[in-house]
């Protein structure tokens, strides 16, 4: 059955900026009351300012009492939440050393632990809202072990997470997607070595990902690639990994990222 969003209650993550904001503003511009999540209270302010079906809250999904009142809030003032965008995420750096442990597990923190953070804290309100539907944000990155180690080990798992979740949860009338965009230019990734390639002009916008999150909102999908032609990368490298390692690894020397 197709999945009305009108009139529906959605809490998105990372709502300050890049993709976040565009799907608050898409959620809220098809008729969902959209509760805003980010750190940032001024940028939340403005973006509930342009729509009046956005509601800001101020949390860190590091803070797992932060996140249990963000639930408790929604539950109260709303009764229902619908949809969980789990989208806030950082980009954390190369990992060299021990200098870069600390970096390598905030950024897990943020993105794998707060996605895990707000799916525990909203499960029981989802299932009582059912149909219900969680869109994980999670990258190619969680496909292809490329860039900072980090985060790929931070989408990667976000990834597994998503699929064990949405195979247990479609019983409770949840489903769990693992959407994962590829190059998307925003501020906490401004894509700046990638646009002096050839592969500059692949690079995409917040609003290619906001479209794919009404998509998966609509249809229930559980894997969602944007664009959809990175699956076939993906493809390739889990049917032809030591050849897809060859191939990365001749680029990266070429490039003169890898001895
Ligand atoms: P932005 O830097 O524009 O947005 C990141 C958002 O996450 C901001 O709203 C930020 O808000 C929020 N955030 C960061 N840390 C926290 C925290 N501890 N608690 C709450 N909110 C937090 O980047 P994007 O829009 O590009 O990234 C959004 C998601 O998309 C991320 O998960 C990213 O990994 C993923 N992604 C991005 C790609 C890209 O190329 N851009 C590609 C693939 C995936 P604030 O600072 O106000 O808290």
């Amino acid at each position: 059955m197709r999945w009305d969003p009108t009139g529906r209650v959605a809490v998105v993550t990372g709502a300050s900026s890049g993709i976040g904001e565009a799907t608050a503003r898409r959620l809220a511009a098809l008729g969902m009351t959209v509760v805003a999540v980010a750190r940032r209270e001024d940028r939340l302010a403005a973006l509930a300012g342009a729509d009046p079906r956005i509601v800001p809250h101020v949390a860190d999904v590091t803070d797992t009492a932060a996140v249990d009142a963000l639930a408790a809030r929604v539950a109260e003032e709303f009764g229902a939440c619908h949809a969980l965008i789990n989208n806030a995420g950082v980009g954390g750096g190369a990992f060299r050393g021990r200098g870069d442990v600390d970096d390598a597990l905030r950024t897990i923190d943020v993105n794998l632990a707060g996605a895990i953070r707000c799916q525990g804290a909203f499960a029981s309100l989802l299932e009582a809202s059912a149909p219900a539907r969680v869109v994980n944000i999670a990258s190619v990155a969680g496909k292809l072990g490329v860039g900072p180690a980090g985060y790929a080990a931070s989408k990667f798992g976000l990834v597994g997470f998503s699929e064990a979740t949405g195979l247990a949860w479609a019983a409770r009338g949840v489903t769990v997607c693992e959407l994962n965009p590829g190059f998307v230019e925003t501020e906490g990734f401004p894509q700046t070595q990638m646009k002096r390639t050839p592969l500059g002009r692949a690079i995409g916008h917040p609003e290619d990902v906001a479209r794919a999150v009404h998509e998966v909102l609509v249809s229930g999908r559980t894997e969602r690639t944007v664009p959809t032609w990175y699956r076939a990368v993906v493809v390739f490298r889990h049917v032809a990994a030591p050849l897809y390692r060859a191939v990365i690894g001749r680029m990266q020397r070429a490039r003169g990222t890898r001895d």
